[in-house]
C-alpha cells in the first residue's frame, strides 16, 4: 500500500538525493535473489534513515532487522569516525551478502552483523546506544523497545519501522493478526512512555522517532 499519490511519491523521490551505486545494485540483487524484496528500505526511506543518522552522529547504533543490509549501509552513514552499527537478523542466509554489501560501501570495519534471535541477542550485548532502528518481527517490537530503552544514551533516538502496517493498524478488521496487534500494542506503548517524545511519521510505511528524554 502506498500512502502518497503516485505522482507526489515519485516528485519527492526525483527531489531526494540519488542512492549511491552501491546501494542500487544492492537494491537490485535483492529483487532478484532474495525472498519478500519488498522488506529493503529502499531510495526514499534509506536517504531518510541516512539524514536521521548525520543529524545524530551516533558513536554506537543498534538495528534489529538486518535482512539484506540497506538500512544498515545508510545508518552507518552518520556513523562517528571510530562508530560502529550492531546488527541483529536471525536469517543466516543474509550474511553473506551482508558482508559484500558492507564491503563494497567501504563500512565493513563499521558494520558487526550478529546472526540469531534479537530477543536473545541484544541482552548480550555490551554496549549502550544512541540510535536504535527496530524493524525485525512485529510481534516483538514492544519487547525490543524493553530490551533497548534503559541501554540508551542520553539523547537517544529509537526509530521504529512499519508502524503503520499497509493501514491496518486503523482498520476495524477482526480478528487482527498478530503482526498488526504488535504493531498497535507498540504504538500505544510509546505514547504512553514518559521516557521518550514521539512523531509518528506518515512516511512509506509509517516510521515511529523517539528521542528519549
Ligand atoms: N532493515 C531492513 C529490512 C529488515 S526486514 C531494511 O530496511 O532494508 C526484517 C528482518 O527481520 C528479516 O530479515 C528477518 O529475518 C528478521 N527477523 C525476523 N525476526 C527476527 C528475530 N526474532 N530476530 C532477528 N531478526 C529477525
Ligand atoms: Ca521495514
Amino acid at each position: 500500500m502506498q500512502f502518497l499519490p503516485e505522482e507526489i511519491d515519485q516528485y519527492a523521490h526525483s527531489h531526494t538525493s540519488n542512492e549511491s551505486e552501491v546501494l542500487a545494485n544492492l537494491n537490485r540483487e535483492t529483487q532478484a535473489k532474495v525472498l519478500q524484496p519488498r522488506m529493503l528500505s529502499g531510495h526514499l526511506q534509506g536517504r531518510i534513515l541516512a539524514t536521521f543518522s548525520q543529524m545524530i552522529q551516533p558513536k554506537r547504533i543498534l538495528e534489529i532487522g538486518t535482512y539484506t543490509g540497506y538500512s544498515a549501509i545508510c545508518l552507518a552513514e552518520g556513523l562517528t569516525d571510530t562508530g560502529e552499527l550492531h546488527t541483529i537478523d536471525i536469517n543466516e542466509e543474509l550474511e553473506d551478502m551482508v558482508d559484500r554489501y558492507a564491503a563494497a560501501a567501504g563500512t565493513e570495519g563499521k558494520i558487526k552483523m550478529h546472526v540469531g534471535d534479537a530477543t536473545e541477542i541484544i541482552p548480550s550485548l555490551n554496549e549502550t546506544w544512541d540510535l536504535v532502528f527496530i524493524d525485525a518481527d512485529k510481534e516483538n517490537y514492544s519487547r525490543y523497545f524493553d530490551l533497548v530503552i534503559g541501554e540508551m544514551n542520553r539523547e537517544g533516538y529509537i526509530i521504529a519501522d512499519n508502524v503503520l502496517w499497509s493501514g491496518k493498524v486503523v482498520e476495524e478488521l477482526n480478528p487482527k493478526d498478530t503482526e498488526t496487534k504488535g504493531l498497535l500494542a507498540f504504538n500505544e506503548k510509546v505514547q504512553a512512555d514518559a521516557r521518550v517524545e514521539n512523531v509518528l511519521f506518515p512516511v512509506r510505511d509509517g516510521l515511529m522517532v523517539c528521542r528519549v528524554v
